[in-house]
């Protein structure tokens, strides 16, 4: 019974005589039990005492200082009190107390401590003390509308199978999908007896050694040990058929469930994760349009979270001015002759880590949570204030700024360029608006208007990646812009790809028949270089072959020669 030998007690001691009694009956308990044996002061304490708290030994004779530990600090008081309480040796005394008790999943919890001090009928003195604690978080196991198990007992349950060597299964979350537009249309009673039904139809389709568990609102949660992902998916199929209908006195209703699946020990080992990622898997099912199952990856899961930390990051960066962001600036030069024109201004952002970040991996996002609106006006502003100092140097000197859809559709937009524009005396015709593509314009008039105004500012108007996305030839009937700037993928391989080389050629020749001026991105190489010159004859080139985007320090040297 014990881990270790119990000390001596006396042959003939109440706990001598009782220890067998004792045996059977914590074995058909959950509780916590212990017997205090009066005349020698020693206590048998129960086999999951000696478990869960891991004491040396069923019998102890110092009790109060081997618990004493584990309960909640603030409740220490409670317990000494009634235990100097029960002391007075009165047979048949009672005395109860409540306390906050450390429990094996790290967390503390109540629980209620009864104790009796007893003796038998010829004894005089009483000469014992039976103890019991009971958890109050687990008085109530089966949740009351569908009986099934509760997520305590699911937690404990799980953890056992997880304690078992060499056990490896999955861990599933079924969630119903929408059930609450159920219970507002059929009302609170029909929407619990629906559950009812649900928790029965999915309970008969499981096989009969895997318990469903009742986790919260509308949740349900199982683990399969052994069950490999195909199994998961052929009970999960049968789940989602036995959901389909749900009977009404008049009506057939119809429900489905979404569920996520995490596998141990591959996924993880220990069930705060194995559950989270479980419910990671869940929320995919739903992302994917709920009524199927999806299975936890890894690697999505790390770059989401690794997105949420930048989110986090970035939101404390902004709050803090920006500081950790910066601008690099690549050169766009006159294509006849490779002189300078001016730059564009590319965002970086500073990791936590100082490695630093590519837009690619940030804009979506800040695009996203619209914070890029308080970094575009950062950028602007910086923009700006770069340029102006270079026009020093070169008094015409270009900027083109990355404006995203998402900064257009901003109210206070406009007024903040002119501000900026007014404060650092800057002639706006030495700027050009870049629109990058993010999502679809719905409201082109709108659109349109904004970028008149700016237009009629003097800023020159430009569209990013033509031949990508909605950058196309369309586009330019609706959308009055100065200057096209075509995308990088035209470039590559040019010289094994005639269809490139005449869409590069025929757009540009279309481009200028409308008056517009063409810029090029992505040139690399001398034989690109020489083919957009002479066979395309494109006005402004931006390219690795004329520089990279550069630091505001390097990139002025440039200017300074
Ligand atoms: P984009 O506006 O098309 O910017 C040009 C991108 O092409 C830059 O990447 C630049 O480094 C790259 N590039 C230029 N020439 C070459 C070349 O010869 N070869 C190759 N392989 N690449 C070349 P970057 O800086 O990573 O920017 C990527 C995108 O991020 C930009 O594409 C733009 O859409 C967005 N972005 C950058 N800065 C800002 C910003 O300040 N605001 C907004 N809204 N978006 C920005
Ligand atoms: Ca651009
Ligand atoms: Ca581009």
């Amino acid at each position: 019974m014990s881990k270790n030998k119990a000390p001596y007690i006396g042959e003939n001691s109440p706990l001598n005589r009782i220890t067998a009694y004792f045996s059977a009956l914590q074995s058909s308990a959950e509780e916590y039990l212990f017997v205090v044996d009066l005349n020698s002061n020693m206590i048998l304490l129960s086999d999951n005492f000696v478990k869960d708290f891991d004491f040396p030994s069923n019998i102890v004779d110092d009790f109060n200082n081997l618990i004493m530990p584990f309960i909640y600090h603030d409740d220490r008081e409670i317990f000494e009190e009634a235990m100097k309480d029960i002391w007075t040796e009165e047979k048949g005394k009672s005395v109860k107390c409540e306390f906050r008790l450390l429990h094996s999943n790290g967390e503390y919890g109540w629980v209620n401590m009864s104790m009796t001090v007893g003796g038998d009928e010829f004894s005089e003195r009483p000469e014992i003390l039976c103890g019991v604690i009971k958890r109050l978080d687990e008085v109530a196991r089966a949740d009351y509308i569908t009986g099934l198990l509760r997520r305590s007992v699911f937690y404990s349950d799980l953890q056992k199978e997880l304690d078992t060597p060499n056990s490896h299964g999955s861990v599933i979350i079924i969630s119903l999908d929408n059930f609450n537009v159920i219970t507002e249309t059929y009302g609170h009673k029909f929407g619990d007896s629906a559950l009812r039904q649900i928790a029965q139809n999915i309970t008969n389709v499981l096989p009969p050694d895997i318990k469903l568990y009742k986790l919260d609102g509308y949740n349900f949660g199982l683990f399969m040990p052994d069950a490999m992902p195909e199994e998961v998916e052929i009970i999960f199929a049968s789940v989602q058929l036995c959901m389909r209908e749900i009977r009404n006195v008049e009506d057939t209703i119809y429900c489905t469930a979404s569920a996520g699946a995490a596998f141990y020990p591959d996924d993880a080992k220990d069930i705060t994760t194995l559950t989270r990622y479980a419910e990671v898997a869940l929320e995919l099912a739903r992302q994917k349009g709920r009524d199927q199952i999806s299975f936890f990856e890894k690697e999505p899961y790390e770059r989401w979270r690794y997105d949420i930390g930048m989110q986090n990051l970035m939101q404390n960066c902004i709050a803090r001015g920006c500081e950790d962001f910066f601008l690099c600036f690549q050169p766009q030069v006159d294509a006849k002759d490779g002189r300078l024109l001016g730059a564009e201004a590319l965002l970086r952002w500073y990791d936590n880590d100082g490695s630093i970040v590519a837009p690619m991996q940030f804009i979506p996002m800040l695009e996203k949570s619209r914070m890029i609106i308080p970094v575009g006006h950062w950028i602007i502003e910086n923009a700006v204030i770069v340029a102006k100092k270079w026009q020093k140097y070169m008094p015409n000197f270009q900027m083109s700024i990355n404006i995203s859809l998402y900064q257009l559709e901003e109210r206070m937009f406009y007024p903040f360029v002119e501000d900026c524009i007014a404060r650092h005396q800057i002639d706006p015709s030495t700027l050009v608006f870049e629109l990058t593509e993010s999502h679809n314009i719905y409201d082109w008039d709108f659109v349109n208007k904004q970028f008149a105004a700016f237009h009629d500012l003097g800023i020159k108007i430009a569209i990013d990646d033509f031949g990508t996305g909605f950058a196309n030839i369309g586009f330019l009937k609706n959308f009055k812009c100065d200057i096209v700037k075509i995308d990088r993928m035209f470039v590559e391989d040019l010289k094994h790809n005639e269809f490139n080389r005449n869409i590069l050629k025929h757009s540009i020749k279309l481009c200028h028949s409308i008056g517009m001026e063409v810029v090029i991105e992505g040139v690399e190489q001398e034989d690109e270089y020489l083919f957009v010159r002479d066979e395309c004859g494109v006005d402004q080139i931006q390219g690795f072959y004329f520089g990279y985007p550069e630091m505001e320090d390097v990139f002025e040297k440039r200017l300074k020669k």
